[in-house]
């Protein structure tokens, strides 16, 4: 299996530490708000990983963790939390309690969303809020061996005592002092510096700490957590790009510098979905879409899955709804065509084309390419050479990596999309003409439908349009 790697910017074979169990470690959420769908790219990305691997006869141990507390707002040390944003915004006191509150609504609401996209939930979804002592204990760790240091605001990462600072995607330190980055505090040292522990300003709001009561800093509790869970070294990490410059920079800087270990071999990121214009889809700006706007517009929400798989995990995407309609009906098609086959099939690993579940496998195992497998899938659904149960069983089987949830699929009835209004209302007018078990007008409306360049057929789950 090869994957893309950001510390070397290669492709590699994939060599896990332990053969038995890959351990992930994916950046999760900080639950201050409803996730939006350019999130939610990174956890389909996470998730088609853990499948591939999963497929491959790995083992896989998937922590997730949930930021609830100390999350600025921003790379920069500077600002106000945001889980404090979310206290004001919904007009919660400032306390602890309150604060694992709004944690607990925004944690819930983001499961279900992985829920709806088929996601596989993690082995593990910590929350910083319960790993506080450990955080703790690694900044001890880094004041002892020198790499800490006090200022008025909490305690910061020395960069200059750590030679390789931004060596994941190769982050300049040079670049990095023109200011680019990085607000200046004129009290660090560095402007690369980064926050361990903030002290509170607000309200004596926060955890107890040797340096007195604060929040650890937001990268600290991603080092605390994959140590704890994964150990150190573990295999994979993944995030966005965004995270690259500084978040998974400072993650390497700590946690290298207190165990003198590399914290993981692979380092993977997706690239983000923006919207038109070019703009990354953010949780502060215009154009946030969440998961349930696409569920509200009677959108089937794994179009959107089907819609990410579209394009390989490193392409930027512009979102549009068009592109997404246009998935949504790409995939109701391969379900229609899916629901016209016979059950009871046996699944194709190899046939004397190359045609099986092998083929995609070996398309995954290639840094996940997803785009060349949904382009099989569609080579395969078409081969009449296979009998229509064996495409159904070997494609069902295929599922088992991209996700869509195709067995449920085939059990409902789909919205049809991209159909004409007419035809729409034809179509429920014969679902009660057969309900009623008037068949005389279910013929009739069948050939009104026809005239209008569909045809529909009945099935046992339902009626299924397909176009002329
Ligand atoms: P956050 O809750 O902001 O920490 O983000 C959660 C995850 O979503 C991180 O892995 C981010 O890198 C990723 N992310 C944020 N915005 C986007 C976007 N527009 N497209 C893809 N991934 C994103
Ligand atoms: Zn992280």
């Amino acid at each position: 299996m090869k994957l893309y790697n950001t510390l070397t910017g290669k492709k590699e074979d994939f060599k896990p530490i332990n053969d038995k169990m890959v351990g992930i470690y994916n950046c999760g959420p900080t639950v201050y708000n409803y996730a939006h769908i350019g999130n939610l790219r990174a956890y389909v990305f996470a998730d088609v990983l853990r499948r591939t691997l999963e497929w491959s006869g790995y083992k896989v141990k998937q922590v997730m963790n949930i930021t609830d507390i100390g999350q600025l707002t921003s790379d920069a040390d500077e600002g106000e939390d945001k889980m404090v944003k979310a206290l004001k915004r919904e007009a919660l006191p400032l306390t602890l309690k309150a604060m694992n509150e709004v944690g607990e609504k925004y944690k819930g609401a983001f499961i279900e969303d992985l829920k709806t996209l088929n996601i596989e939930m993690p082995d593990k979804m910590p929350k910083a809020s319960e790993h506080v002592a450990e955080d703790i204990e690694i900044i001890k760790k880094l004041e002892e061996k020198g790499f800490a240091y006090k200022i008025s605001d909490g305690i910061y990462f020395d960069t200059a005592k750590f030679p390789n600072y931004g060596k994941l995607g190769g982050v300049n330190k040079a670049k990095l002092k023109e200011g680019a980055r990085v607000t200046s505090n004129p009290e660090k040292k560095n402007p690369a510096d980064f926050n361990l522990w903030k002290l509170s300003t607000s309200a004596n709001l926060g955890f107890d700490s040797p340096w007195g009561t604060g929040f650890p800093g937001w990268h600290i509790e991603c080092s605390a957590m994959s140590r704890k869970y994964l150990g150190q070294p573990f295999d994979i990490h993944t995030g966005g790009v965004d995270h690259i410059g500084t978040h998974h920079n400072n993650e390497i800087a700590q946690s290298e510098a207190a165990f003198d270990a590399p914290l993981a071999n692979y380092w993977m990121h997706n690239e983000h979905l923006n919207i038109s214009g070019g703009e990354k889809m953010a949780k502060s700006g215009e154009g946030f879409i969440t998961l349930q706007t696409i569920v509200k517009k009677k959108i089937n929400p794994l179009a959107y899955r089907y819609y990410l798989l579209g394009a390989n995990y490193r392409t930027p995407m512009i979102f549009s709804f068009e592109a997404l309609s246009g998935a949504e009906t790409a995939l109701n098609r391969l379900v229609n065509i899916l629901k016209t086959m016979p059950e009871g099939g046996k699944v194709i690993e190899n046939n004397e084309n190359g045609f099986g579940t092998k083929k995609i496998g070996d398309l995954l195992d290639d840094d996940l390419d997803t785009p060349s497998a949904i382009a099989f899938l569609w080579d395969f659904i078409k081969d009449e050479n296979i009998s229509p149960s064996d495409r159904r069983a070997t494609i069902l089987k295929f599922d088992e990596t991209l996700g869509l949830n195709l067995i449920e699929l085939i059990k409902k009835e789909l919205a049809p999309v991209g159909i004409p209004h007419a035809v729409k209302k034809l179509l429920s007018e014969r679902e009660s003409a057969r309900a009623s078990k008037n068949w005389n007008d279910a013929d009739k409306l069948r050939d009104e439908i026809k005239s209008l360049g569909f045809e529909v057929k009945d099935t046992d789950n339902g009626q299924v349009i397909t176009e002329i």
